[in-house]
This record gives structure tokens, C-alpha cells and sequence, in this order.
């Protein structure tokens, strides 16, 4: 990793649960490449995790902050801008649906855990972006998570699919109402990686074996892979990328009927 790619710029990072999470993987390779982090953990809970993980690229920055509350927000994003200063960049791993309905089919998704799927994983992002909007360095990069069960049916991802389908389209919207101050907005579509979020999705390990059977790199993809395409969209060398949605899953995406191996599924 080059270690000046991302020196002198700053940033949020807003979904580390843990040392498996996407946005952790992201961190470690930002810090890396000579980033300069403040975190956000969604609860109390969540407190005695972070601030090590903090510790270990160098931020004294960690914040307590649930997407879902809007009032506190605006202070949030103020309190942010005195501590850290203005922002350079901005990366969303925030998702939530009940994992009872990632399993079975996606009919039977209720209403509730429609509009709180949806609020959560696709909303909290345009909601993030508005309130840091006053505290955006005007090159900022803007990112999100997304994954292929937006574009196609993946067995049990149901509404998540559609949240994530939201969520790109949002993207795109978002990419163009700040494309005048150059803030670019992008998502990056991993392929299944086992975090905490991915543990509540019916039937992952099946997933994971299918990608790694199917996908050109014959393999599934790793923290470092994600870190490393998050790295090149906060660098000034994605200068001209905008809107886009970035697959990193092994190539995955790109497979049509000529490869589907289907893995015995007693041994997974
Ligand atoms: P994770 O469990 O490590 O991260 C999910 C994060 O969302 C957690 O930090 C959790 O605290 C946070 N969160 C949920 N509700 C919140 C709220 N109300 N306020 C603040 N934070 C909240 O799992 P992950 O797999 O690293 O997920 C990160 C992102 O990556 C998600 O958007 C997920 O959909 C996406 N993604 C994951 C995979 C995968 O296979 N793991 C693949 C593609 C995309």
C-alpha cells in the first residue's frame, strides 16, 4: 500500500462492529495509505470494541451515533467538525433488517421491517450526507456498501435486495446533486464476506461457497480487497468517478450460464 495516497485527508467512518467488519477492513487499509479516521459505534455495547480498534490506527476520535437519530445529528456533525475538523471523506456500512424475514420468501416481508430495512440501510446514507453536507471539504468521497442481491435474486436476501437496489439508485441521485461542489458519491458491491450483519442472512455459508465455486477468481473475497478498492475511491485517482458502483466480489457479477457449479450442499 502506498503509504501517501491518502495523506493529509480525513474522514468518517460509520459501521465498525468489529475486527470482520466491511468498514474495519476499510479502515486498516485508509490508515494504511496515510488517512486520518474518526469512528462512529451504533450503541454503548459497542463502546469497549471500538476505541481498541481505534487505538490501532491512531484515532483518540470515536463517537457514539445511531443513524436513526436525527435529532441529535446536526450536534453530532458540529461536534465532529470542532474535534476533527472538516471531512474529506465519508464511508456508510450501515445496514439492519430482522433476521427472521432473511430467510424464507421475500412476500412475506412486513411492513414494519420493510420501511425499518429500508430506513436503515438505504435512508441513514442520504440522512448521513445532508448533515455532514456543512462540514464536506469540497474534493470529498462519499461511500457506501452494497451487494449483487440488488441487481439479481439471491436466495433468502429478500428485502435487503430491495433496500440495496434503493440504496444504489440513491447513488446515483446523490452523485449528481453534489457532483457541483466535486464531492463524489460511489458504492462498493463486495461479495459475501462472514461479518455480523451477514451471520443473520438464512443460509450464508451456502452463499459464500457458491461465490467462491462460481466467481472468476475462484475464491471469496477478503477485508484487504475491500479496504483496497476503498482506498482508490477516496483517492484523488477515482478523480473522475462518480455514481458508479464498484464490484468487489471476485467477479461474481459478471457471471452469466457459463460457469454456475452448484456446491453439494451436505458438505457445506
Ligand atoms: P457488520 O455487522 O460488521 O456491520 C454492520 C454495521 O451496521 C454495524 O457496525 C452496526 O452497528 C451498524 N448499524 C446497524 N444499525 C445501525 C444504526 N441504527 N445506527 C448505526 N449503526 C448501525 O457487517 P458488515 O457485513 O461489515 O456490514 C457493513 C455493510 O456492508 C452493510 O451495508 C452490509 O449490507 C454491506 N455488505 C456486507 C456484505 C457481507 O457479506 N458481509 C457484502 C456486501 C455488502
Amino acid at each position: 500500500m502506498n503509504n501517501n495516497l491518502l495523506k493529509g485527508k480525513k474522514g468518517l467512518i460509520v459501521g465498525v462492529a468489529n475486527e470482520r467488519s466491511l468498514a474495519w477492513g476499510i479502515a486498516n487499509s485508509v490508515f494504511q495509505a496515510g488517512g486520518t479516521i474518526a469512528f462512529t459505534y451504533q450503541s454503548e455495547a459497542l463502546k469497549k470494541r471500538i476505541i481498541p480498534l481505534a487505538n490501532k490506527v491512531n484515532s483518540n476520535f470515536t463517537y457514539e451515533f445511531d443513524v436513526q437519530d436525527y435529532k441529535g445529528a446536526p450536534d453530532f456533525f458540529k461536534k465532529l467538525s470542532i474535534d476533527f475538523g472538516n471531512i474529506d471523506f465519508l464511508i456508510h456500512a450501515v445496514a439492519f433488517s430482522d433476521k427472521e424475514e432473511l430467510n424464507g420468501d421475500y412476500v412475506d416481508t412486513t411492513k414494519d421491517n420493510f420501511l425499518k430495512t429500508m430506513e436503515i440501510s438505504c435512508f441513514s446514507f442520504t440522512s448521513l450526507i445532508k448533515n455532514a453536507l456543512p462540514y464536506l471539504n469540497n474534493n470529498a468521497s462519499l461511500l457506501t456498501l452494497s451487494y449483487f442481491g440488488a441487481e439479481k435474486v439471491i436466495p433468502h436476501y429478500n428485502v435487503m435486495g430491495v433496500a440495496k437496489a434503493a440504496l444504489e439508485s440513491s447513488v446515483k441521485y446523490l452523485a449528481v446533486d453534489l457532483g457541483k461542489r466535486n464531492i463524489r458519491v460511489n458504492a462498493i458491491s463486495a461479495g459475501p464476506v462472514r461479518t455480523l450483519a451477514a451471520s443473520g442472512i438464512s443460509d450464508f455459508r451456502y452463499i459464500l461457497k457458491w461465490n467462491e465455486y462460481n466467481s472468476p477468481l475462484e475464491r471469496n473475497i477478503t477485508l484487504d480487497d475491500v479496504g483496497g478498492a476503498g482506498v482508490y475511491l477516496i483517492s484523488d485517482l477515482s478523480s473522475g468517478t462518480t455514481g458508479e458502483i464498484l464490484h468487489v466480489d471476485g467477479g461474481y457479477n459478471v457471471i452469466g450460464m457459463k460457469n454456475v457449479n452448484a456446491p453439494d450442499i451436505s458438505k457445506v
